[in-house]
């Protein structure tokens, strides 16, 4: 509040400060000019009438009592001819003489001089006059400031707190937030700077929330996931000490399975790690990946193999030409495939095709992973690829995976200046194709001299 009402007194000395400026410089001049012509023809008139002594008294007088003006009238002999001021104006002598006879009219703020030049035997006649200068009404101007003073103190508190009250409940509401409320939220509908504030608060607390809701989520997820094969090895264990190794072994291929899915769960949960590292450490770069230049074929034959060994009974069929070109990629490039194509499992139940070719522009692999799965609808499709996202919880637990896949996807595809697109329709099949840059020519070489 006294920040604001010394804004104020500040404000109100400008302003005094430059209405004082306008009215002296400004105002002021253009007031006394008017007045200049009527007075120079009063003095004339009082020059004119020093030859009727009594006449001229009488008017002087007259012109002190209505108007308040002091004239005194001399000749050039510094005689005084008649004055209605006591004492009279004193006689204008030396340099300010020789002025006024070459002006004629001399003005200055308050005062003028006007010369009636001699005529005939006449020697030369002026008048001096002071009209009195308006004053500064000094007691009313302080009047004036005291009554500004006391109503920029009333309206402070109310200005001050309509600044400072929205900020401290903003700063109430964040260490709110800081203490573990992550829903404390502003809601402010303000259109100013403050409630730009408030939304950008909300924004973050939103993020925020969602972020720690995802770690949440992907912990839970983990644990669920290492329950399983987790009670089987006791299983098996309890078998193993019991004697009974032919029903334990019964176990093996099972808990083999688990850990297969538990060490993919894995992989996800590190690769999206390390990418997101190397995000964090430098900004948006690209994380920092080791290429080196693999045949594309090789690339979809181990893909597929890796597939097939681990689900034998399902049927994959590949589609692609005997010579497909050479990509620079990292090894890491290989969770792209196995991902689409466990996603492709999971989410049907028909033959998945793995198809690759060349594109039409020479400079880039297409590679396709379609299935006649259950699809997903438009509006999943814009945010499959975001972290953690599932499509429907229930159904994603029981075809397990913590929603990392896509994300880890995606991040890997663009660390290869890659691209990805997804096209599918419910109850139809998926289709995801990756685009991803060929290798450069001398990378080749360098890799088949090698
Ligand atoms: P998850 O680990 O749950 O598989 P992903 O990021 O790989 O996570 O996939 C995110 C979601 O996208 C899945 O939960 C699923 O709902 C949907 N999805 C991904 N691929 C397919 C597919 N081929 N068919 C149908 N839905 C899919």
């Amino acid at each position: 509040m006294l920040r604001v009402y010394l804004y104020g007194v500040l404000m109100i000395v400008l302003a005094s400060g430059a209405a004082f400026l306008v009215g002296r410089y400004s105002l002021r001049p253009a007031l006394d000019g008017p007045a200049r012509p009527s007075s120079t023809w009063i003095a004339w008139h009082m020059c004119g009438l020093a030859d009727h002594p009594e006449e001229l008294k009488a008017e002087l007088r007259d012109l002190r009592k209505r108007v308040g003006i002091d004239l005194s009238v001399y000749d050039s002999n510094w005689r005084l001819l008649a004055s209605n001021g006591a004492p009279p104006l004193p006689p204008v002598t030396g340099p300010d003489l020789e002025r006024l006879q070459r002006e004629r009219n001399v003005f200055g703020r308050g005062w003028g001089q006007v010369m009636e030049p001699a005529n005939g035997s006449r020697p030369a006649r002026y008048a001096l006059f002071r009209y009195r200068a308006p004053e500064w009404p000094i007691s009313l101007m302080l009047k004036q400031f005291a009554v500004a003073l006391l109503v920029l103190a009333v309206v402070s508190i109310p200005l001050a707190r309509s600044v400072t009250a929205p900020l401290a409940g903003l700063s109430k509401l964040v260490r709110r937030f800081g203490a573990g409320d992550l829903s404390a939220r502003v809601r402010s509908r303000r259109r100013d700077e403050i409630g730009a504030l408030a939304r950008a608060f909300d924004d973050m607390a939103d993020r925020i929330a969602a972020l720690r809701r995802s770690e949440k989520e992907l912990l839970a997820n983990i644990s669920h996931e290492l329950r399983t094969p987790l009670a089987r090895i006791r299983l098996a264990l309890e078998l193993v000490t019991d004697g009974a190794h032919d029903k334990a072994s019964s176990y093996l291929t099972d808990i083999g399975e688990d850990l297969a899915e538990l060490e993919h769960l894995l992989d996800d949960v590190m690769s999206a790690a390390r990418l997101d590292l190397a995000r964090d450490s430098a900004g948006d770069a690209l994380p920092p990946l080791h290429f080196e230049s693999i045949s594309g074929r090789t690339l979809i034959e181990a893909a597929a193999a890796r597939f097939l060994v681990r689900y034998p009974d399902r049927t994959l069929e590949t589609d692609m030409p005997n010579d497909l070109p050479a990509l620079d990629a990292d090894p890491v490039l290989r969770r792209v495939f196995d991902n689409l194509l466990d996603n492709a499992r999971k989410f049907s139940e028909g033959p998945v095709l793995l198809s690759a070719r060349k594109a039409e522009d020479g400079a880039h692999l297409v590679v396709a992973v379609k299935d006649r799965g259950i699809g997903i609808s438009p509006l999943d499709q814009q945010r499959i690829f975001e972290p953690f996202f599932r499509s429907d919880p229930s159904r994603a637990r029981s075809t397990g995976g913590v929603g990392l896949g896509l994300a880890v996807v995606r991040r890997i595809v663009e660390a290869h200046h890659g691209t990805i697109a997804v096209d599918s329709e419910l109850g139809a099949g998926t289709r995801f194709v990756v685009t991803l840059p060929l290798a450069h020519p001398g990378n080749i070489t360098a890799s088949l001299a090698s």
